[in-house]
């Protein structure tokens, strides 16, 4: 079986390179989030509305991973904060490699928060070690709240779970209860969090357990 094989190969020397990222980011004392959704969850829009709330009181930057176009490293760039892009051409998650190279182009001693916005995939993005602190999956009221069932590595492997658009709550057909229970059987661990980055409404739970993170780095 060749394919394990080469998968294998990919991940461990993808490992070797995370644990250098990890030993970087300790170095500088930058406590950093990778990520993760579905297309449309609303990665993007969280860390605008989080910028616009915390990017006086912090250093951030942000890595901005897409398949194709560099829209949402524009809409972060007007918050003023360091952001670097990376399209993959199609490939549909980030790697170590990656964020190394695109860590070169970040001034490293000026921030405390680096978040990583994954490619929007809820699939292989779960399974690469960016050499993050956390991997944070994001799920919007849009999408089934059975969605941890069918996708359990990236509920399995993340730390910390934000539902978004819960301002949409009385109009779609989605059950916050189920969400969690769902979630919480893949992982009883995770770190739940419930928000509207469009109305604002939750994000200020987010943002203090963000600085309380940066605190206890
Ligand atoms: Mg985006
Ligand atoms: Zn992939």
């Amino acid at each position: 079986m060749n394919v394990i094989t080469i998968e294998r190969k990919i991940l461990e020397k993808n490992e070797d390179l995370a644990k250098l990222n990890r030993e970087t980011f300790k170095q500088k004392n930058i406590f950093v989030l990778d990520l993760l959704s579905s297309p449309g969850s609303g990665k993007t829009s969280i860390l605008e509305k989080t910028l616009e709330t915390i990017s006086k009181q912090v250093g951030i930057a942000v890595i901005e991973g897409d398949v194709q176009t560099d829209n949402d490293a524009q809409r972060i760039a007007k918050h003023n904060v360091p952001v670097v892009q990376i399209i993959t051409m199609g490939g549909c998650h980030l790697d170590a490699q990656l964020v190394r190279n695109a860590m070169d182009s970040l001034p490293l001693d000026e921030i405390q928060l680096l978040f990583i916005e994954n490619v929007g995939n809820l699939v292989c993005p779960a399974e690469f070690d960016l050499g993050e602190h956390e991997k944070v999956v994001i799920l919007s009221t849009t999408e089934g709240d059975d969605k941890p069932l069918k996708y359990p590595a990236a509920f399995r492997n993340a730390r910390t779970c934000i539902l978004n658009k819960t301002d949409l709550l009385p109009h779609v057909d989605f059950s916050v209860e189920d969400f969690k229970k769902n979630a919480l059987k893949i992982n009883p661990n995770l770190t739940l969090f419930e928000m509207s980055a469009k109305t604002g409404e939750g994000i200020e739970a987010w943002t203090d357990w963000l600085t309380q993170k940066i605190k206890n780095g």
